[in-house]
């Protein structure tokens, strides 16, 4: 079985991050025989929106760092622009994309579609998305429902080039990802906690020290109910303090004995320094040379594992 997951280095990771897709992907781990996992940071996805180039040499660098520090030490980790078949393989795919199907990927509509300084490469963003994919040939793809229609396009790129050029990609099938946790941001608890955004002190950052975690979950957005049995999970009417529970939990602390918010907020500002706590001593003692060396073997796995496929697609379609 093939893992596959590639983190866009659009921001610093956040504790969202960590509970919602780098313990998922640890866990995965378990059992090297049985599956290997691919992770990688998506460097090229970064470039599809106004870039900062201080800033895209930085990100990644921590990024691939914070890795190795949450435990993704069994996988196979790389830096997708070090593994050039992926932008290979995303140009034939382009050449097998038609722009109507493009032109719908809700994404797009959204976030670029009838402004003329977008960039293209946020309109082939999904071949580039099909590419880091089907070079892989996982059998199945499990999608949270942001991604379902760009894993759906991923399918019928594969299947078109099949049909046109002969049997060349597995076509994986779309699994949906097991509801992980989903953490809010805790100054706007109907969103998500999200990495590319501006921080406006809702984001817990995986390499916050001990006193800006404290700041943070002191200031959480709550509600204005008080007293006996104001401290329970209600994501329509208490949002903030549904998201303080859910951390808690997340984070393996206990609501027992706290019937205020205060006391709520102590704990999770507890639980959460714990989880990050062994986080940031590995990061800390981690040599950057060593992280290095571990993406570059890393990405040496990936040139070799995805060259035949590379190769099978540009001679299926005529290249020489
Ligand atoms: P990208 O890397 O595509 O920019 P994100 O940072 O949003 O996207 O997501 C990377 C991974 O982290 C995804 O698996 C996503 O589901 C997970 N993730 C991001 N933010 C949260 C959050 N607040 N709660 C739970 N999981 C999250």
């Amino acid at each position: 079985m093939i893992n596959l997951s590639m983190l866009k280095p659009t921001g610093h990771l956040t504790l969202g991050n960590l509970l919602g897709a780098l313990r998922p992907m640890a866990a995965a781990q378990v059992s090297p025989a049985r599956s290997t996992c691919y992770y990688g940071i998506a460097d090229l996805h970064a470039l599809t929106v106004g870039h900062d180039p201080a800033r895209l040499r930085e990100v990644p660098a921590e990024m691939a760092r914070l890795l190795l520090a949450v435990g993704l030490d069994r996988s196979t980790l790389f830096i997708q622009s070090h593994v050039p078949a992926h932008s290979e393989l995303s140009y034939l795919l382009e050449c097998t994309a038609h722009v109507g199907e493009l032109n719908r990927m809700i994404q797009f509509k959204e976030k670029g579609r009838n402004r003329p300084s977008t960039r293209v490469s946020l309109f082939t963003y999904p071949a580039l998305m099909a590419a880091d994919i089907l070079l892989y040939r996982p059998t199945d793809v499990p999608v949270g429902d942001d991604q379902r229609q760009h894993v759906e396009l991923t399918r019928d790129l594969a299947l078109r080039f099949n049909r046109s050029y002969g049997e060349v990609f597995t076509v994986p099938e779309i699994v949906t990802a097991p509801a992980g946790a989903r953490v809010m941001d805790l100054q706007d608890p109907t969103s998500k906690m999200d990495k590319s955004r501006d921080d406006g002190g809702g984001t817990i950052y995986l390499l916050d020290p001990p006193d800006v975690v404290r700041r943070k979950v002191g200031r959480a957005v709550t509600d204005s109910e008080v007293g006996v049995g104001s401290v329970r999970p209600d994501r329509e009417a208490k949002p903030g303090v549904t998201n303080l529970l859910d951390i808690l939990a997340a984070c393996g602390g206990s609501t027992e004995g706290i019937t205020t918010y205060g006391a709520l907020k102590a704990a999770v500002t507890d639980a959460v320094i714990a989880e990050l706590e062994p986080i940031q001593k590995l990061y800390a003692d981690l040599d950057p040379g060593d992280v290095s060396s571990v993406f570059a073997s890393g990405a040496e796995v990936c040139r070799r594992a995805t060259a035949p496929v590379l190769a099978a697609a540009r001679t299926a379609m005529g290249l020489a």
